[in-house]
C-alpha cells in the first residue's frame, strides 16, 4: 500500500512538473492562468521593434530621461512604484515627489505601467494582498494626476516573479489568476537586462543625485557594459530592454544606445502598442476596463 502511495505521489510531480515546462514551452501558455496575456521572455516580438521600458522610478532623473526620449522622438515604458525606496510606505510617496515627471510622462506619449505601490514580491503575498498592492498603486497615481491619470492595465511584477526563472506551477498560476484581471504582464528580453541596477556607481542613489561622480573610473565603465550589453543584444530581432529610471547610469547611456539601435534599423514602441499588435486590442478593453484611456 505505501509502494503504491509512493508511486501515485511520484507520477503526480512528475505530470506537475511536465505541465510546467510543457506550459512554458508551447503556445498553450497564452491560454493558461499560469501565464496571463503578455509578454514573457522568448515570446515572438515584430522585427528590428525595441520596447524601452524603466522600472522602480519616478525618481529625479526621469525628466533627464524624458528629455532624450523626446529629443530621439521615442516613446517608451514607465512601471512606476509609489514607494520603491520606502518599504515602510510612510511619507511622501514618489509620485508626489517626481508629480510632473509623471505629467510629462503622459502628456508626452508614454505608457505607465504598474509596480506595485511597495515593490512587493508577488508570490510571497495572498491574491488579496496582490490585488491591494497594484489598485493602492493606481490610488496614489490618481491622486496625483487627477484627471490627467491613466489606468494602469500593464503591470511587471516586482524582480520578475514568478515568471523571471523555473518557478513551482502553482505559485505561477496563484498570482497568475490573480493578476489577469488587473493587467496585461509585461515581461523583459533576459538577454537585455541592461545591468544598469547590478551595482551602484559612486553617489548613485535613488533619493540623492546632489553628488553623482559621473566622472569616476567605476561610472564610467558601468556605463560602458550598459552599453554593450544593449548594443550587443540587438541583432535584429525584436527587444524588450530593461531599464531603471532610478540611476543616473540610465540616463546617461539612453542617448547612445538609441542612436546605436536606430542605426542598425530599429523603431521603438510601447508595451501598449505591443498588446495592440500581439492581441488586436488595447491592454484596459482586454482586462475588461471599458473607456479608452
Ligand atoms: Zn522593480
Amino acid at each position: 500500500m505505501k509502494y503504491i502511495k509512493i508511486s501515485f505521489c511520484l507520477f503526480i510531480i512528475s505530470v506537475l512538473c511536465h505541465e510546467a515546462i510543457f506550459a512554458r514551452r508551447s503556445g498553450i501558455r497564452n491560454r493558461s492562468d499560469a501565464y496571463p496575456g503578455g509578454y514573457y521572455n522568448g515570446d515572438t516580438l515584430p522585427v528590428k521593434t525595441a520596447y524601452l521600458t524603466f522600472d522602480d522610478g519616478p525618481s529625479e532623473w526621469t525628466e533627464g530621461i524624458l528629455d532624450t526620449l523626446k529629443e530621439e522622438k521615442v516613446n517608451a515604458t514607465f512601471f512606476i512604484c509609489a514607494y520603491w525606496n520606502n518599504k515602510k510606505m510612510k511619507g511622501a510617496n514618489s509620485f508626489r515627489r517626481h508629480s510632473n515627471a509623471l505629467l510629462r510622462t503622459v502628456r508626452e506619449g508614454h505608457v505607465l505601467g504598474n509596480h506595485t505601490a511597495g515593490h512587493r514580491v508577488l508570490t510571497a503575498l495572498s491574491p488579496a494582498q496582490i490585488k491591494k498592492e497594484f489598485s493602492l498603486n493606481q490610488y496614489y497615481l490618481d491622486q496625483v494626476l487627477g484627471s490627467e491619470t491613466r489606468s494602469m492595465t500593464i503591470i511587471r511584477p516586482p524582480l520578475g516573479k514568478p515568471w523571471n526563472r523555473n518557478r513551482p506551477l502553482n505559485a505561477m498560476i496563484r498570482v497568475g489568476s490573480t493578476v489577469k484581471n488587473i493587467g496585461m504582464v509585461a515581461m523583459w528580453t533576459k538577454k537585455c537586462d541592461s545591468t544598469d541596477s547590478w551595482d551602484w556607481a559612486r553617489g548613485e542613489w535613488y533619493r540623492n543625485s546632489a553628488r553623482v561622480d559621473n566622472r569616476t573610473e567605476s561610472f564610467l565603465r558601468k556605463k560602458e557594459r550598459v552599453y554593450n550589453r544593449i548594443a550587443s543584444c540587438a541583432e535584429g530581432n525584436g527587444i524588450v530592454i530593461l531599464f531603471h529610471d532610478t540611476h543616473l547610469v540610465t540616463k546617461e547611456v539612453l542617448s547612445p544606445v538609441i542612436k546605436e539601435l536606430k542605426r542598425k534599423g530599429y523603431v521603438f514602441r510601447t508595451m501598449e502598442d505591443f498588446t495592440l499588435w500581439k492581441y488586436g486590442r488595447g491592454s484596459r478593453e482586454l482586462v475588461g476596463l471599458k473607456s479608452s484611456h
